[in-house]
């Protein structure tokens, strides 16, 4: 089954074409080579022209706690998640509050907040060749080898879902700009951060076009209304080339650009 979605209300960042999305109802290894997968689309900047594109349909959206692990489908919303261990009193994935998405695309980003990744809880991942175990999935800073489509993921619970922590990670994001973006444009390059590099390179709040670095943090190019893919790709080269001229450091995009 197709479906056209439009990625200029679809994504996080308002921006990208209406395209035919083909969706995916059951777990099928050629989808692999044929699609890019496309999750909550909260981490990416699509082009007028991406590749061929797919999402997990709503067979892929469920929870079940079996034993000691969270059974988690991979178009799961990361806030459905967040409730269901509120709910159960069940902790771990409390960092999940406000970091927009599914469970696949944050398990393929190896998604987190300060300290707390999915590392921390992935036990396995399913794909159409089978099980993985976290441990061969090479999970880094916003980085694992993942190539192919999670519809399903398994993670490690325990008893008790922490409130306080709950409400720590929440006041971190009270510095976060409110306008659409992708989250961090860049990932944080080791023993600095994207945001003061930006910053110090003078283009903390620049604008291009409708698109910008965000007044609040430097590291969200945010969307002012009706910014284009080309406007994000300058401010973005431009970030790169100034921050490699002053400090010699190569920004490396988070955002994943289609
Ligand atoms: C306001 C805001 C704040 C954010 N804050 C954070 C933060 O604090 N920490 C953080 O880590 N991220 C943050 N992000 C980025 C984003 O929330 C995460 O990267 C999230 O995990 C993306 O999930 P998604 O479903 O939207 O994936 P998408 O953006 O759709 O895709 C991201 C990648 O995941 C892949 N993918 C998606 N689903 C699957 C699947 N089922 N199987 C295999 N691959 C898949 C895609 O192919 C793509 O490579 C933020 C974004 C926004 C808009």
């Amino acid at each position: 089954m197709k479906r056209i979605i439009d990625f200029s209300s679809y994504s996080s960042i308002k921006v990208g074409p209406k395209v035919e999305v083909e969706m995916i109802e059951e777990v099928d290894k050629s989808f692999d080579e044929k699609f890019f997968l496309v999750g909550g689309a909260n981490n990416l900047l699509l082009s007028p022209s991406p590749p061929p594109l797919a999402k997990l349909s709503k067979e892929f959206d469920y929870i079940k706690l079996e034993g000691d692990t969270l059974v988690i489908g991979g178009a799961t919303p990361t806030g459905k998640v967040l409730s269901f261990c509120k709910r159960n009193d069940l902790g771990g994935f409390e960092f999940l509050a406000k970091l927009p998405g599914t469970v696949g695309g944050a398990v393929r980003m190896n998604a987190g907040v300060k300290e707390y990744e999915i590392k921390d809880i992935l036990l396995w991942v399913k794909s159409a060749e089978g099980i993985k175990e976290a441990r061969e999935l090479n999970l880094e800073y916003r980085k694992t080898n993942i190539s192919t489509i999670v519809y399903e993921a398994g993670f490690k619970v325990q008893k008790g879902f922490n409130h306080s922590l709950l409400k720590k990670l929440l006041s971190l994001r009270s510095n976060q700009p409110t306008q659409p973006s992708a989250g961090s444009v860049f990932k944080n390059p080791p023993n600095d951060f994207a945001g003061r590099l930006i910053e110090e390179v003078g283009l903390k709040g620049k604008r291009f076009g409708n698109m910008a670095f965000s007044h609040q943090h430097a590291n969200f190019l945010v969307n002012l209304g009706g910014g284009s893919f080309a406007e994000a790709i300058t401010l973005i080269e431009l970030a790169k080339k100034r921050v490699y001229e002053k400090f010699g450091v190569k920004l490396e995009e988070e955002v994943i650009i289609l």
